[in-house]
């Protein structure tokens, strides 16, 4: 039973600016910490990466230069998130059972959290990392609030979301024909009426949509590094160029 990660990295960064994917962090493009991560899982047998047309050599020779075992293939994106993640779905071969759908926008995502969500994932057919929300979260309309929602049961969803491949493809031909558009892939296995666990995430698992999340990432890698016995990623991330 084979497990694939799909990387996206096909996004546009409006909100930052540039495509995100490429972006030096600590010296080194963002998605190659990710393609780190998902290397190193055990549960990962290999990975697609779904990058914008014009970065599709840079992947690959990015997975060279890292000498990486388990690439697969680069796919060019589309032009949402979910068709992007379309894209990457028909890269998959026969043997894909389980899939890992990861955005390379969360870079510090650890392989720990991606083997203990495929474990999961194998008994139900969707696992979502999810975090608790800490601030009190507002409905609003117009500049004003209508709603205070209670925060006891909200969750911030992360990434790697990990499928068992045949729902999920039920799933996401179901939002094809409807034009259903989700914000993540869990939303669209819910649309299907599919039932989506949640497994503790990671709060360091952050998600850099602006230049400032791109420096607290950077500190992030910098003092994980500092405190905690190596891995083998870190080591790599400090040895000299
Ligand atoms: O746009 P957003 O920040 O939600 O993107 C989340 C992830 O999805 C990013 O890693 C981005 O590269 C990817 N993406 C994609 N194709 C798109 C849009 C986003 O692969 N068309």
């Amino acid at each position: 039973m084979q497990t694939f990660g799909i990387i996206l990295a096909a996004g546009s960064g409006i909100r930052m600016g540039t495509p995100k994917a490429f972006l030096s962090l600590n010296g080194k493009p963002m998605l190659w910490y990710s393609l780190q991560a998902f290397e190193k899982a055990s549960q990962i047998s290999k990975i697609i990466v779904v990058s914008q047309k014009g970065d599709m050599e840079a992947v690959q020779n990015l997975c060279r230069s890292s000498q990486m075992t388990k690439f697969h293939s680069v796919v060019p994106g589309g032009k949402e998130r979910q068709d992007s993640v379309r894209e990457g779905l028909k890269a998959l071969p026969p043997s894909a059972k389980i899939i890992a759908v990861h955005d390379s926008a969360r870079p510090l995502i650890s392989s720990t959290l991606i083997d203990l969500l495929v474990k999961e994932a194998k008994g139900k057919k969707a696992v979502v990392p999810a975090i608790k929300v800490n601030d009190t979260i507002k409905q609003t309309a117009e500049q004003q609030i209508i709603k205070t929602l209670d925060r006891r049961a909200l969750y911030q969803a992360q990434t790697p979301q990990v499928f068992q491949l045949d729902f999920f493809k039920q799933a996401v031909d179901k939002a094809f024909n409807e034009n259903f558009y989700g914000t993540d892939c869990s939303q669209v296995m819910e649309h299907a009426g599919f039932l989506v666990y949640i497994l503790a995430g990671d709060p360091k698992n952050l998600k850099i949509t602006t230049p400032d999340d791109l420096l607290l990432a950077e500190f992030l890698l910098r003092t994980s590094m500092a405190n905690s016995p190596m891995t083998d990623e870190a080591q790599v991330m400090m040895s000299p160029e």
